[in-house]
């Protein structure tokens, strides 16, 4: 099981549009996936056209769970993807604005940095577990990346965007010497590119400085990817030709062929390994 925090500090830089997008492309690529929406703003949740379910009086959602309010099964949604002949299904733990008293209820709690880790720490049924973050560094986005073997960041090409990007990798940097030594870069996604010059130059910039750890699949500034949500659909679902949709399921191969790729590297190296003794 791989997990993967989709994280800036920005907003709007497509981190929601790529977490229900990608995941919804790895569903249908037979991968078992959970998406966890972080973000009290709720938008994954609402992207996907989805309501939290209601226990009782609680409102069975992310904080629900890490608050112990409801257990994890109970806030558990299952939304099926389909499109043309393609057929997957997401398991969704949605978030609601109750996710704004988290800060201030865990604030005196010895572990409220890894309480995300503990919920997510006995699943076994899944593939993927992508983890939409809030646009901030508080206490939920510490307990993403705590969590997370992985960091996904999406980066408008722009110059405040290569600012954010350096804040962003400081942080990881911290949490590697502290709370989650084996955090990895999964990588950077250039979002929202258009033919713009300075487009051009910070992409170039970006390929540059932090090389193959930056995705060669861009995610082009396509209408549909802008009112998908409104339906309640994924691009997929709302426009299957769209180019929004083309890159989200281009991103989603080459992340999956980068780890083939990852795994053949390692069982030669097991190999090599093995000849030496
Ligand atoms: P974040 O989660 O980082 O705040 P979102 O994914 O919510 O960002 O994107 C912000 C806004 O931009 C949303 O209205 C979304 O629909 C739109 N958007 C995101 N990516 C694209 C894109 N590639 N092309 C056009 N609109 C986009
Ligand atoms: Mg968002």
């Amino acid at each position: 099981m791989k997990i993967i925090a989709v994280m800036n500090q920005k907003g709007g830089v497509g981190k929601t549009t790529t977490t229900i997008n990608l995941a919804a492309s790895l569903a249908t690529h037979k991968k078992r996936v959970l998406l966890v929406d972080a973000d009290l703003q709720g938008n994954a949740t609402a992207s996907l056209g989805l309501l939290p379910n209601k226990q009782g009086s609680v409102l069975c959602d992310l904080f629900a769970i890490l608050t112990s309010q409801c257990t994890f099964k109970q806030a558990l949604l299952q939304r099926p993807v389909h499109f043309g002949t393609k057929r997957g299904v997401l398991d969704v733990v949605p978030a609601t604005i109750a996710l704004s008293g988290f800060d201030q209820l865990v604030r005196a709690l010895p572990n409220k940095q890894i309480l995300l880790k503990q919920m997510l720490h006995d699943l076994r049924d899944y593939d993927y577990v992508l983890i939409d973050c809030p646009p901030s560094l508080g206490v939920l986005t510490i307990n993403a990346l705590v969590a997370a073997h992985e960091i996904l960041i999406p980066v408008q090409p722009e110059f405040f965007g290569l600012q954010g990007l350096s804040q962003i990798l400081d942080t990881v940097a911290l949490l590697q010497g502290s709370l989650n030594p084996q955090l990895k870069i999964c990588g950077v996604l250039c979002t929202r590119y258009n033919r713009r010059r300075i487009h051009q130059e910070v992409a170039s910039c970006l390929h540059d400085k932090f090389g193959k750890t930056v995705f060669a699949t861009r995610i082009a500034e396509n209408i549909a990817l802008a009112e998908a949500p409104s339906y309640g659909k994924t691009i997929f679902e709302y426009d299957a030709q769209s180019a929004g949709a083309y890159d989200y399921d281009v991103l989603c191969r080459e992340m999956l062929s980068r780890e083939i790729h990852h795994e053949s590297s390692q069982a030669t190296q097991k190999q090599n390994n093995q000849k030496r003794v």
